[in-house]
């Protein structure tokens, strides 16, 4: 797509992809895992996963089996069917709301939470909290979603330890996207999230406008309070094939679980829960040249899907887009266009700078994109 940046061999993901290591075949990391993905015994990871799970219930006496961190999106509702309807767990539900829920986002969460018939405890920061932390977070990590990253991890951890349940149970691997691979998995340990997506601690992260005391929704369980009640994570699909095509048609055909247009994306079911889901793939397409039709697209070569020309065609077709959720964005966190531009320059990858990219195209018109969910519920514009 831009002729001065190295792309894998197989797919479309290139040099820019934080952690990127291509092999002596020019394959990136995730191609790498899929190609290990044919190859893992998964039988016999099913059967190590079966043993955790037994473990936990053997171990829980009154309590809950197992924390499932929920979102809404599409792995929420396969992780809890997993769980509930294959392994027999009674799982308690978490969800740190990033307080930008879409329609549709709300519904599947408060649609799975009905089906499984779970108990379930949410977080949800105030409005000025996250417009703050949005801000800041354009400057520090380069994309608008460090609440939610941090908010993620700290607040499941908080609920793992004041309810006593050792056992966290995520989906998808990171491997399927390059952080790991499936032969290497990563390890889940207390600094997980701090070290694959919120980057700043909180005191890195506080500044004139948000305290340490503001910040404390973010502030993750002692190391200590961590090891005493024995703190283990995992994610499904380090032990189960992960086919998140054939997952998302099982979810919407036996759960009810809904798509909806993103922007940014040619798939109807990546992000689905944020109205700001265009935001964070639009700063990602500035900084590293690559959003989220991207990924999709990686997905779908890699899956025998689409040629590697269709997709930089529909990377072209969908990324170079300013997204509609901007002006809520702008608003929201008091900048200008270009002081947003402003503070992503320094974050920019080096080739990046070099091509000067800017967004060429207008938006399209995404209904559920923007303005969160609750916000026009109290304004009854739904
Ligand atoms: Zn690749």
């Amino acid at each position: 797509m831009f002729s001065n940046l190295k792309y894998c061999s197989k797919c479309i993901m290139p040099e820019t992809v934080e952690g990127q290591e291509f092999d002596s075949e020019g394959l990136c990391k995730a191609c790498q895992s899929q190609a290990q993905k044919q190859n893992i015994d998964w039988p016999a990871r099913r059967e190590a996963l079966g043993k955790i799970f037994a473990n936990a219930k053997e171990n829980a006496g009154n309590n809950y089996d197992c924390i499932v961190p929920i979102s809404g999106g599409k792995d929420s509702t396969w992780q809890m069917h997993v769980l509930v309807k294959e392994y027999g767990m009674k799982p308690l539900a978490v969800t740190f709301s990033h307080n930008w829920f879409s329609k549709t986002g709300w519904y599947n969460l408060m649609n799975g939470l009905e089906r499984f018939g779970l108990d379930h405890v949410m977080f949800t920061p105030s409005r000025q909290l996250v417009n703050r932390c949005a801000r800041r977070s354009v400057e520090t990590i380069g994309d608008a979603c460090w609440h939610c990253h941090a908010g993620v991890g700290a607040f499941v951890l908080k609920m793992a330890v004041a309810y006593k349940i050792p056992l966290i149970v995520w989906g998808e691997s990171t491997a399927e996207h390059g952080r790991a691979t499936y032969d290497k998995p990563d390890k889940f340990d207390r600094d997980y999230f701090l070290r694959v997506s919120a980057k700043f601690t909180n005191e890195q992260f506080a500044c004139e406008y948000l305290s340490l005391r503001d910040l404390f929704p973010f502030e993750v369980p002692g190391v200590e309070e961590c090891e005493a009640i024995g703190l283990n994570g995992i994610h499904l699909g380090d032990y189960l094939y992960w086919d998140t095509e054939k997952q998302v048609e099982f979810v919407k055909k036996e759960y009810g679980w809904k798509g909806t247009q993103v922007e940014g994306a040619y798939k109807d079911y990546k992000s689905v829960e944020c109205s700001m889901a265009g935001i964070h793939d639009f700063l990602c397409y500035l900084k590293r040249g690559y959003g989220r039709a991207s990924i999709q697209a990686s997905g779908d070569i890699r899956d025998g899907l689409i040629s590697r020309e269709k997709g930089f065609e529909l990377a072209e077709k969908y990324e170079q887009i300013k997204p509609e959720s901007l002006n809520y964005f702008l608003k929201a966190t008091r900048l200008s266009w270009e002081k947003l531009i402003d503070m992503i320059w320094p974050l920019c990858q080096t080739k990046i700078k070099e091509i000067g990219m800017m967004p060429t195209q207008e938006w399209r018109d995404i209904p559920e994109a923007g303005k969160p969910f609750v916000q026009r519920l109290v304004d009854g514009e739904v």
